[in-house]
């Protein structure tokens, strides 16, 4: 690996100054199970890193004004164990469920997983059918976006240098909200998905009010099923438009053939498996 200077900073402004002051020479690490690996690969050569990990206030699970915040330094294994999350935003908890194993949870953090931009991830999908926004900070301030705009290309988010992922803001499903993720694996139970769904239906007197519905691993970044999303709203929901819906996903979907699937099998998949993710959600 390519010698660097490891930096333990315990505020978020000192974190930011040190960004801000090495450039394009320095990265942030969170739980580093994606960037040290990146680095032994000789992937990226950051002269500088900056250890996130001892920065006061980045890390834990809050609920205000009905929302679920969720600090950027966040394990996953903590969000799939809070009994707040568990309770409120059980999708999110079930996914974090599905990540690899207990070990790389429990080191893994929230901001970190989102930055990698591994369009193969199995939070983004979930955050995206709740609707959840991004909070940035930078030494210039602060901004938020969207989930869904947060991802640009494979690995690529619009993160700039010298800003980091604080936090994640949910807000809470209404009591009429149905939701689901579900994780195809033909391979092992710990591996990335060949295909994920996740869905988020409004459901009253049997009717589709809204929908949200997102999917991983068919493309360069998370997409939204928009078309899929229009065919359900304001609909009675039967069998019938669950299957019309779902036929709509494979045309957004381009993925990649590789040791999961030829790009056909996942795009046949992205339906299959999108019809079952709204199976699951109106049977919960
Ligand atoms: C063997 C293995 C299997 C896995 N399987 C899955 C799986 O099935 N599903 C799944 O979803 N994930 C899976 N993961 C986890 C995932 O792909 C990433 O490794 C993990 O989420 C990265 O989190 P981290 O905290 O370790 O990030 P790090 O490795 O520390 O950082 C990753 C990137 O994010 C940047 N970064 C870190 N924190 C911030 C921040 N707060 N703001 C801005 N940038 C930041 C870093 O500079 C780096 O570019 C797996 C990982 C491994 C090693």
């Amino acid at each position: 690996m390519i010698p660097f200077e490891l930096h333990t900073p315990t505020t978020l402004d000192e974190a930011l100054g040190l960004l801000a002051q090495y450039g394009d020479e320095a990265r942030p690490i969170a739980g580093g199970t994606a960037l040290v690996l990146l680095m032994e690969q000789h992937q990226g050569r950051p002269a500088h890193l900056v250890n996130l990990g001892r920065v006061a206030g980045l890390s834990g699970i809050t609920t205000e004004n009905g929302s679920l915040r969720i600090g950027a330094g966040t394990p996953h294994r903590l969000v799939e164990m809070n009994p707040a999350v568990k309770q409120g935003w059980s999708l999110l908890a079930e996914t974090y469920a599905r990540v690899a194993t207990v070990r790389i949870r429990n080191v893994a953090t929230v901001g970190g997983g989102l930055a990698h931009a591994d369009p193969n991830q199995d939070p983004p999908p979930s955050y995206i059918a709740l609707n959840a926004r991004v909070q940035i900070a930078s030494r210039q301030g602060t901004r938020e976006v969207a989930m869904e705009d947060l991802f640009r290309d494979y690995y690529e988010t619009q993160l700039q240098p010298g800003e980091v992922i604080t936090e994640v803001v949910v807000p809470r499903p209404i009591a009429s909200l149905r939701t689901a993720y579900l994780k195809f694996l033909p391979r092992t139970a710990d591996d990335y998905p060949t295909v994920g769904v996740a869905v988020a239906l409004d459901v009253q007197d049997g009717r589709c009010v809204a929908a949200r519905i997102a999917l991983n691993a068919v493309g360069p970044t998370v997409v939204r099923a928009r078309e899929a999303e229009n065919v359900l709203r304001g609909q009675m929901l039967n069998p019938d438009l669950l299957r019309e819906a779902a036929a709509t996903v494979p045309a957004i979907t381009d993925p990649i053939s590789d040791h999961r699937g030829s790009a056909n099998y996942k795009s046949r998949m992205a339906e299959v498996f999108t019809r079952r993710a709204l199976e699951r959600a109106l049977a919960a």
